[in-house]
């Protein structure tokens, strides 16, 4: 029906992202699949579609402000509102070196997608839920990100985007007024590309963990960094 809430996912066709807009669409939302190639999120739109899910394709790479202001003019158009925006779009591209030892070029691609990405999509579709005044982003974020995890060497480029990621949430919660909320969750350890084989959860039980910060009421959290539905420190 024309009164769906609509959801936005970034990095949408594989991993969490796949399965944050399939549960999406399960539950009621029209969900629109944000991919940075156009073909693989095609692929992914046109699969969830053949399960008669309510889904859409949208090219958005964000890392490039462009390409997001051309999604949220598209998505005003067709849609004329956001309910959700989900900032799932991540990449992990440490190998292990020290900050000051690594490629300068792997700590800037890693802030400009986990970090300024998460920025330039907040900044360019904030507007479309302040139209009617409503709306809820989540930050898929890290423990990597905790305070803990940035005092130990290793993976530092991850760790400072997260942390940094972290720090957003929580600025940005208390610059925004009316029912729009955003928090950040850590989705825990989930086997992904990302994730790698032996991680221990699946991606439909890390999409479970997040989802009912899309739903959240009025007196709901804002600001907060959760995992499994309990706040965690950072
Ligand atoms: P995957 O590597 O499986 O998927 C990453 C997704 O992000 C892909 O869809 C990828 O698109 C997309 N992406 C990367 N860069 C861009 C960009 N510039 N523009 C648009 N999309 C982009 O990772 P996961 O599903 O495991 O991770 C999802 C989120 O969860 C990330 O933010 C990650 O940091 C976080 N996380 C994951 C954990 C895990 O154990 N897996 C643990 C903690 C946090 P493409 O296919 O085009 O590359």
């Amino acid at each position: 029906s024309h009164d769906k809430q609509v959801a936005l996912v970034t990095g949408g066709n594989r991993g969490i992202g796949n399965e944050l807009v399939k549960q999406l669409a399960l539950n009621d939302f029209k969900v629109i699949l944000a991919s940075r190639d156009p073909e693989m999120g095609h692929e992914a739109a046109q699969q969830l579609k053949e399960l008669d899910l309510d889904v859409s394709y949208i090219e958005m790479d964000v890392t490039n402000q462009v390409s997001i202001q051309q999604a949220a003019i598209t998505i005003n158009k067709k849609f004329g509102r956001l309910d959700v925006l989900i900032n799932n779009a991540g990449v992990y591209l440490d190998e292990n070196e020290k900050l000051l030892a690594m490629e300068p070029f792997v700590l800037e691609k890693t802030m400009a997608t986990n970090f300024l990405g998460v920025y330039y999509c907040v900044r360019s579709f904030i507007p479309l839920m302040e139209k009617h005044g409503y709306g809820r982003i989540i930050n898929v974020s890290s423990e990597y990100g905790a305070i803990s995890e940035v005092s130990n060497p290793g993976v530092g480029a991850y760790k400072l985007s997260k942390f940094a990621l972290n720090g957003l949430t929580r600025l940005i919660a208390a610059e925004i007024d009316g029912d729009i909320k955003i928090n950040a969750v850590d989705p825990g350890w989930v086997s992904t590309d990302m994730g790698g084989p032996s991680a221990p959860r699946t991606p439909k039980q890390a999409a479970e963990s997040i989802l009912w910060l899309a739903t959240i009421g009025p007196e709901g959290p804002s600001g907060g960094f959760f995992r499994d539905g309990k706040p965690i420190s950072w």
